[in-house]
């Protein structure tokens, strides 16, 4: 028998690599490839751990649909674990996300609802509020809710982080995490908190976003929760699953400092990145930069660039939304 049954035997266990071209300061700069994962995203491990743990629990049952508010990239681990095991899914994504990720998940057969981004937290006709209400009126169905599921953080405690952990040999000294749902920084937070204090948990926010403000327990109610063009990360509220308390610090990246570092990541190493990566690694690049001594610093290819083509790598693009 083969060791990969299917694409589920390749959710995590991704490579991590070294930064070799781009100024770190005195750092060592490791890019986990979560690109690697089947679905090209992080958001693969999140969506088998909610699908599973659902299934134990009785509540996702042969033949169920999966419902999800998401930017994209959950909602294809959905889709292509749903699809695996049998089960029909429903998304609701919002209108400013590439357009490729909904043909890619109109192509493995998820059923795709697109709605207005610029309506608030609060409004009935947010994505979430939609993808819930229709959760509520669809009989047989599954609302994965990676937004207050508590199984979204725990497959990051579980995998992610003890992944950094003994790939860098217990020897790390910043994670540096976006935060959509939150689940990758409050999990990984939660583990290193526990098995190595030492290790810096770092966000890096799109500027607009309420979450680094949050984090230094400001007033956020000046900030408008938008205006930002990278995809998956930056919130206008705080969602059940962040817990805020796992990070020390937080960076505040605009859209060309975030545009530029992807692009520059793409030309230096090689790697083409979706676009949450050029804020984390900009943020990143800046902690580096801040040392003093040599330290081993984490971040994350979250998803693939390929999606991004027409967009963050394409100049028209660029010059369109007034960026670089
Ligand atoms: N990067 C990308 C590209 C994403 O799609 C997401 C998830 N929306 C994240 C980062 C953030 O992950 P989390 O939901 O765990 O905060």
């Amino acid at each position: 028998m083969p060791d990969v049954n299917t694409l589920l035997d390749l959710i995590g266990n991704t490579p991590i690599v070294q930064v070799k071209n781009m100024d770190t300061g005195p750092c060592n700069l490791y890019l986990k490839l979560e690109n690697m994962n089947p679905g090209s995203s992080i958001k693969d491990r999140v969506a088998l751990n909610i699908i599973e743990t659902a299934e134990r629990e009785g509540k996702l049952k042969p033949g169920y649909t999966i419902i999800e508010a998401s930017a994209g990239n959950t909602a294809m681990g959905l889709a292509l674990i749903g699809k695996l095991k049998g089960y029909n899914t429903k998304v609701v994504i919002l209108d400013k996300m590439n357009h490729n990720k909904i043909l890619h998940l109109r192509a493995i057969g998820a059923e795709v609802v697109v709605v207005k981004s610029d309506v608030g937290p609060n409004d009935p006709d947010h994505y979430i509020a939609v993808a819930k209400r229709m959760a509520e009126e669809t009989p047989n169905s599954f609302f994965a809710g990676q937004f207050s599921n508590m199984s979204n953080p725990l497959a990051h405690e579980l995998s992610t982080a003890p992944e950094i952990y003994n790939q860098l040999d217990g020897n790390v000294d910043a994670v540096v995490c976006g935060v959509g749902s939150g689940g990758t920084i409050s999990g990984i937070g939660k583990f290193f908190k526990e098995k190595s204090p030492k290790t810096q948990i770092i966000v890096a926010d799109p500027k607009g976003s309420i979450v680094k403000a949050s984090v230094e327990g400001k007033d956020t109610r000046d900030i408008p929760g938008s205006g930002w063009f990278v995809e998956g990360i930056g919130e206008d509220f705080i969602p059940d699953t962040l817990n805020l308390s796992y990070i020390d610090k937080g960076y505040e990246i605009d859209n060309d400092e975030a545009f530029k570092t992807i692009r520059d990541v793409a030309i230096s190493e090689g790697i083409l990145g979706g676009s949450s990566c050029g804020t984390l690694i900009a943020a990143a690049l800046r902690y580096c930069r801040e040392q003093t001594e040599e330290k081993n610093v984490v971040t994350f290819i979250c998803d693939n660039g390929e999606k991004y083509l027409n967009t963050a790598y394409n100049e028209e693009w660029l010059k369109k939304k007034n960026i670089l």
